[in-house]
């Protein structure tokens, strides 16, 4: 089996990687950062969004695992002193892979162009200097026109990450959906907004259509992308999924526990 190791580069998660690295190769594994099959992330979530985007072109031949240095992870939620037990899981091929949802955006520009990116967590538009005003359409059918700071779109297993502290539900990621949430909408006599996050089925789609001639700070997870000339910008449940290698059972609802509301 071939692998590759992303590392968040700080001393600890350098050190485990090498030590990982060389375990794995002492099984007969093969070190390969073009094309591997299992990717094991170390540091934190943030890694793991990381190697996700790096290897976002080969997500149906690769498993991702996270290990994390830092506090439990969502995506890394293996410890460092698991290391060795993980090692052998790899190489035993001792795991069982679960697929995950992802969210798809087009951006579409007025000149015809158009690009399209994949996100594990979410994605989010904002203006930079001035209200964001967006018309939001969901199936084709106007919805409302949005004036505020922006708006969060996120995929199921993201719905834990910013979208939690923009007030959006816990979606449980076997459920295939896309969340909408608002960021500070300004709401008055005159501007109305729904103001409760809006959670759309796989086959549901939403667009976003600027009203002003501006440019967008759009993120994709943890990338920055400034997007002008804008016609429209589509969200939908991507057809891609991304796929974790889980080497024991780790409920999703013991980890939002974990991470939310155990005590240290
Ligand atoms: P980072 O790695 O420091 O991540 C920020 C925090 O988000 C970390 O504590 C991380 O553990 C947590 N996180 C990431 N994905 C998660 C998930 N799916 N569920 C629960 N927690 C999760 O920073 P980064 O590398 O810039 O990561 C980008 C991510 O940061 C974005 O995808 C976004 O979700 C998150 N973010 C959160 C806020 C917020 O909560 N107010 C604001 C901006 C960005």
């Amino acid at each position: 089996m071939k692998f590759a190791i992303q590392s968040r580069r700080d001393a600890q998660s350098n050190e485990l990687m090498e030590l990982a690295k060389t375990y794995l190769q002492d099984f007969g594994l093969t070190y390969d950062e073009e094309a591997p099959e299992i990717v094991v992330s170390i540091g934190g979530d943030g890694t793991l969004l990381h190697a996700f985007h790096r290897y976002s072109h080969l997500l149906d031949q690769v498993a991702f695992v996270g290990i994390h240095t830092g506090h439990l992870g969502f995506y890394a939620d293996w410890k460092p002193s698991e290391l060795e037990k993980l090692v052998l899981s790899i190489a035993k091929k001792d795991f069982n892979v679960v697929e995950y949802p992802l969210l798809e955006v087009k951006v579409e520009h007025h000149n015809a162009e158009s690009n399209t990116y994949l996100a594990l967590n979410e994605a989010t538009i904002k203006s930079p200097d001035v209200t964001l005003v967006m018309d939001v359409e969901l199936n084709g059918n106007q919805f409302e026109r949005f004036r505020g700071d922006g708006l969060c779109v996120s995929t199921p297993s993201g719905s834990t990450a910013y979208n939690k502290a923009l007030g959006g539900a816990i979606i449980h990621p076997t459920l295939a959906a896309l969340q909408i949430t608002e960021i500070a909408s300004i709401n008055n006599r005159v501007f109305r907004t729904v103001g409760s996050p809006l959670i759309l089925p796989a086959h549901h789609h939403c667009v976003l259509r600027p009203v002003n001639d501006q440019n967008f700070n759009m993120t994709v997870d943890h990338l920055q992308i400034t997007q002008g000339d804008v016609k429209a910008i589509v969200f939908n449940v991507a057809n891609e999924r991304v796929r974790f290698a889980r080497f024991r059972p780790f409920p999703f609802w013991e980890r939002v526990h974990e991470s939310f509301v155990a005590n240290e």
